[in-house]
């Protein structure tokens, strides 16, 4: 029987209203081992949630405390994101633990049934916008995977947890695909189709220079996006799918002012 709350020591007070929920993985290999790391003063990670395979969920830190999960990052302008989140770590090996044929170790429906459902209690209580339920990976692409390109995000977003491009809304990017042949550009290239493509990725959340280089930091941020909302073309490369998925996402989220506390002005 798997305990429905286990005390981690490693939170601190919020300063501002929950407003974001961050999934991830634990990349560990057992349950157990991600319990004991999130629990272990030392370690100075946690969570507020942790999910089984199962489905069983053991709380780690109460909503009302700053849990320690999402680190070096930013989304939407805003850098401190344990302070306004909510941490869910998912109990999968994810890309340190793959399965004997390389794949990703999937999720059982079970658990993704837990998580939707925490998720929609987690919406009764507090009020997020569907553009900050984002992966780890999301808010921190150039040093996290999680929870993975195999995590079912189109499921959840069914379920009314986060968003999900309507491809219709994309009017202008099958123009400048066309422009650029598939795998023809390299990092440290310009082209024209780049500064639009920053400005929309930096409007769904992701933080992004400005600029008309396809560069590292631009790749990283598109395996990101595609692991969340393309993942059947995760390259790294702005193809003419993922591009088209870009534009129409960006138009679903609501304009948002780089600054880090904009929400809470807005009550
Ligand atoms: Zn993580």
């Amino acid at each position: 029987m798997t305990p429905d709350f286990i005390s981690s020591p490693n939170y601190n007070a919020r300063n501002r209203a929950i407003d974001t929920i961050i999934l991830h993985y634990t990349g560990m290999e057992s349950g157990q081992a991600a319990l004991d790391r999130l629990c272990d003063p030392g370690a100075k990670v946690s969570a507020h949630y942790m999910i089984w395979e199962t489905g069983e969920i053991t709380q780690l830190v109460d909503e009302r405390h700053r849990a320690w999960h999402a680190g070096l990052g930013s989304w939407q302008g805003d850098s401190d994101l344990n302070t306004c989140s909510i941490g869910i770590e998912i109990i999968n090996g994810g890309h340190n633990f793959p399965l004997e044929t390389g794949e990703l170790p999937p999720y059982p429906d079970l658990q993704i049934k837990a998580v939707i459902a925490l998720c929609q209690s987690i919406l009764t209580r507090h009020s997020i916008a569907a553009s900050r339920i984002i992966g780890h990976s999301d808010m921190a692409p150039a040093r996290k995977e999680d929870p993975g390109e195999h995590f079912p995000w189109a499921q959840l977003a069914k379920a009314g947890i986060g968003l999900w491009p309507d491809e219709s809304a994309a009017l202008v990017s099958e123009n400048e695909a066309a422009e650029l042949p598939d795998d023809a550009l390299s990092i440290g290239q310009s082209h024209s189709m780049i500064r639009p493509l920053k400005s929309r990725l930096r409007t769904i959340g992701y933080a992004l220079a400005d600029g008309g280089v396809y560069d590292k930091e631009l790749a990283a941020v598109l395996l990101a996006f595609q692991r969340h909302w393309a993942p059947e073309y995760l390259t790294g490369y702005p193809c003419r799918e993922s591009l088209k998925r870009i534009e129409a996402l960006s138009k679903s989220v609501p304009n948002f002012k780089h600054q880090p506390n904009f929400r809470q002005q807005e009550g």
